[in-house]
Parts: C-alpha cells; sequence; structure tokens
C-alpha cells in the first residue's frame, strides 16, 4: 500500500506537510497565443493537498477569462455554422441561376433560330 499512497510533501500552497496531488487543468484554449492563464503559463503543475486542490479545480471552473474562451469558441461554432448555411444556400441559389440562364439562353437559341 505503501507505493500507491499519495506523496507527502509540503503543500504549495498553503505549505502544509499533506498527502499532496498533481493539479492538472482541463480547461481548452483557442489557440497557442492564448496559453497565457495561470494554469498554463505554469512549467510545471503544482503539487496541492486536497483541500488546496479542490479551491483549485473551483478557481479554474469559475475564471472568467477560460469561460470567456469557451463562450468565445461557441460564438465562433456558431457563426461557422451559420456562414456554413449561407454559403450552400448561396450556392443552390447560384445553381439556380446558371440553371436558368441555361434554360433561358437555350431556349432564346431555339426562338431565334
Ligand atoms: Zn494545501
Ligand atoms: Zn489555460
Amino acid at each position: 500500500m505503501k507505493d500507491t499512497a499519495p506523496v507527502e510533501a509540503r503543500c504549495d500552497h498553503c505549505k502544509q506537510p499533506r498527502p499532496l496531488f498533481l493539479f492538472e487543468p482541463e480547461h481548452g484554449h483557442l489557440g497557442a497565443g492564448m496559453f497565457t492563464c495561470r494554469w498554463c503559463s505554469r512549467d510545471k503543475q503544482e503539487l496541492l493537498c486536497v483541500r488546496c486542490w479542490g479551491a483549485e479545480k473551483e478557481r479554474e471552473e469559475n475564471d472568467p477569462s477560460i469561460n470567456e474562451d469557451a463562450e468565445t469558441m461557441r460564438k465562433i461554432c456558431a457563426t461557422n455554422a451559420r456562414i456554413e448555411e449561407r454559403r450552400e444556400a448561396k450556392a443552390a441559389a447560384d445553381r439556380a441561376v446558371c440553371e436558368g440562364i441555361a434554360a433561358a439562353t437555350g431556349e432564346a437559341g431555339t426562338t431565334t433560330k
């Protein structure tokens, strides 16, 4: 059982000797340039005791910039979907116009001949 027990050392936050767990952020960002938050800009994730780990997780979940990223991402996806929809509608309209012109010129061709 000794091998599976968490390392006991000084917590990076409260500096108390406690069993520690590595904090791993679960959030994502929009791009490489955005990896500047307090978690992603760390070289090494912190080793935290259970209490600090929980507090840190809560902070990550409530971080406005991360939530903003998620919201921006949602908007981008919605906009992309709209653009794609419009593009398809336009392509269909263009096709219809081409077919209309083809039909009209075809008819014109037959009537003038
Ligand atoms: Zn702690
Ligand atoms: Zn981050």
